[in-house]
């Protein structure tokens, strides 16, 4: 396939660039991936997933050539029963070391007493698209579930073995990369993106 369209990644997080070029494969488009070399520290402060997002494609935005496609998210755990927590802040819900494990664990134990009813959640991820002429796209996906008890599950990452999908009776780390990758909050951002690209002609 003839790449068409580069789009440089605001992460220094390689797993995650992957698995970007993975959703651009499955989509069928014309897009090369590209995970940045030197991406700045960005304070994840501004309290909503699109500002964090922005905030990280600008970072990226002014360490490269004028004209390029950048590609920004921030995604997270959003619990009902917490008001939305920990949301924005899933990254350091258990402190600033930024410790999956940890955070697991606390949102298990702030959960313990919450009954079945009252157990809803969706993971969110909002994509930031910047490109030449100051141009900016925002993309969203949800994914809707419920939190179960234990956790349960080797697959994933951070609150992965938590969440259980609507419409599935396992844990997103259960359910293994690829069926994760089909139905994630992310393949829903991108679905949104890759639709955006399409309709562009882009790729
Ligand atoms: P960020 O979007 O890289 O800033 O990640 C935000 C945080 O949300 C991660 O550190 C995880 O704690 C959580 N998170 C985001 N997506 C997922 C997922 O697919 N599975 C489990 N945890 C996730």
């Amino acid at each position: 396939m003839t790449i068409q369209v580069i789009i440089h990644l605001a992460t220094g997080n390689a797993h995650k660039a992957r698995e970007f070029q993975a959703l651009a494969d499955a989509s069928g488009l014309a897009v090369k991936i590209v995970a940045a070399e030197k991406m700045p520290t960005v304070a994840e402060d501004t309290g909503t997933f699109v500002g964090n997002a922005r905030k990280k494609a600008l970072a990226l935005q002014a360490t490269l050539s004028a004209g390029v496609w950048v590609l920004a998210d921030d995604s997270g755990v959003c619990v009902d029963a917490l008001g939305g927590a920990p949301g924005v802040e899933s990254a350091y819900y258990a402190g600033p070391q930024h410790d999956g494990v940890a955070n697991l664990r606390k949102l298990t134990e702030v959960m313990r007493d919450v009954p079945a009813e009252r157990r809803g959640a969706s993971f969110n991820c909002v994509l930031v698209l910047r490109g030449p002429a100051e141009a900016e796209q925002i993309f969203a996906g949800r994914c809707p579930g419920i939190l179960c008890m234990e956790p349960a599950g080797g697959n994933g990452f951070g609150y992965d073995p938590l969440f259980v999908p609507e419409g599935f009776a396992q844990t997103y780390a259960q359910l293994g990369d690829a069926e994760k990758n089909r139905i994630s909050h992310r393949a829903r951002a991108w679905a949104q993106f890759a639709a955006w690209l399409r309709a562009q002609r882009l790729a």
